[in-house]
């Protein structure tokens, strides 16, 4: 099944529209991520006492982990504007150079999906982010010159899904670079009580529970889960999302206890019943499940890898036996 028809996906939906106005845009509405909140809380306090822009960012993890929201947070507490685009956008060395030239003093470029920039745009970001500077060639032949076009200072921020997609050059440049991590249920109850309430509808603790169980470590999923249940609660004229309805409501859409959906209990089934539990390498998994291999690598494998349900050997991934016994599978572990 494409990835765009699956409720779990970590890609953005057209109906995750309501997400962005349910964007938290402060430090202290963005729930988790402690360390992260805490690093970049210290750099930006520096960096607006000393009346200077922030250092490049990078921020790196699986989708609808909260990377767009946390650049937004920080522009907003640098007291700046935030210009947003992504790396597939950016087509031509031009285009970048016309969004930089327009870029007020301090201001944030948030470039999305950064590691599909193409080599000539990454070239003028090289100088760009050094020297706050970059050359362009006028005229052709022997009468070419150099132009050199001094631009604002600038706080660029990308983001990616795994930080190894990037050019060293590129990664080089940032001055701080953080992981965003899987959410734990814990963190995930908030977020989903937020949004239901941001939504202007009930939800009982039990509720909260066993949506955020379910939400693969990933705010936007939990999101988007809350919005499908509040429409069953809906349906079933009741006012509040309770644990049944949210059960209800999950299991209708074919996600299991622990959040996992069809795909992700396919992988699990080729690796312990093609493969003998594995170890299976990544090209064979893609190709005995269709799925693509980086889309295994960003979006199935860090959930799985969570749960404890598969682990990364150099020889290839290997099914655990909690994920034998998640799938009602025996684990024999001599007769492999
Ligand atoms: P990414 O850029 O990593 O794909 P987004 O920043 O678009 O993810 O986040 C997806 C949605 O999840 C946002 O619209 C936001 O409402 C919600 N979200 C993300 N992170 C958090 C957080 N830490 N606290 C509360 N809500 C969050």
């Amino acid at each position: 099944m494409p990835e765009h028809d699956r409720i779990t996906t970590e890609t953005y939906l057209s109906e995750d529209e309501f997400q962005t106005s349910i964007r938290p845009r402060r430090f202290d509405e963005y729930v988790g991520q402690e360390q992260v909140k805490k690093n970049l809380s210290v750099f930006i306090q520096a960096a607006k006492k000393r009346g200077e822009a922030l250092d490049h960012v990078l921020l790196y993890g699986p989708p609808g982990l909260g990377k767009t929201t946390l650049a937004g947070i920080i522009a907003s507490e640098m007291g700046v504007n935030i210009r947003v685009t992504s790396g597939p956008a950016i087509e031509k060395a031009a285009d970048i150079a016309g969004i930089l030239s327009n870029l007020n003093e301090m201001d944030v470029l948030f470039i999305d999906e950064i590691h599909r920039l193409n080599k000539s745009v990454e070239e003028i970001l090289y100088p760009a982010m050094e020297d706050f500077a970059f050359d362009i060639i006028m005229g052709k032949g022997p009468a070419a010159r150099a132009l050199r076009i001094d631009i604002p200072k600038f706080t660029l921020i990308g983001a990616t899904t795994r930080a190894g997609l990037l050019s060293a050059p590129l990664r080089d440049r940032f001055g701080v670079i953080s992981r965003l991590e899987l959410y734990s249920p814990e963190e995930l109850v908030k977020i989903v009580k937020r949004t239901a309430g941001i939504l202007n509808f009930s939800i009982s603790d039990e509720g909260a529970a066993e949506i955020a169980r379910r939400s693969r470590g990933t705010p936007r999923i939990a999101n988007r889960l809350v919005k499908r249940a509040r429409d069953f609660a809906e349906v079933r004229d009741s006012s509040i999302i309770t644990a049944e309805i949210a059960s209800i409501s999950l299991k209708s859409l074919d996600i299991d206890s622990l959040g996992l959906d069809f795909v992700d209990r396919n992988l699990l089934n080729c690796i312990i019943k093609k493969f003998g539990g594995g170890p299976v390498g990544l090209e064979t998994l893609s190709a005995a499940t269709g799925e693509d291999i980086s889309t295994i690598e960003d979006i199935y494998e860090p959930y799985l890898l969570q749960l404890g349900f598969i682990n990364k050997t150099p020889r290839g991934r290997v099914a655990t036996p909690g994920a034998y016994e998640h799938l009602g599978i025996p684990f024999n572990d001599g007769s492999k």
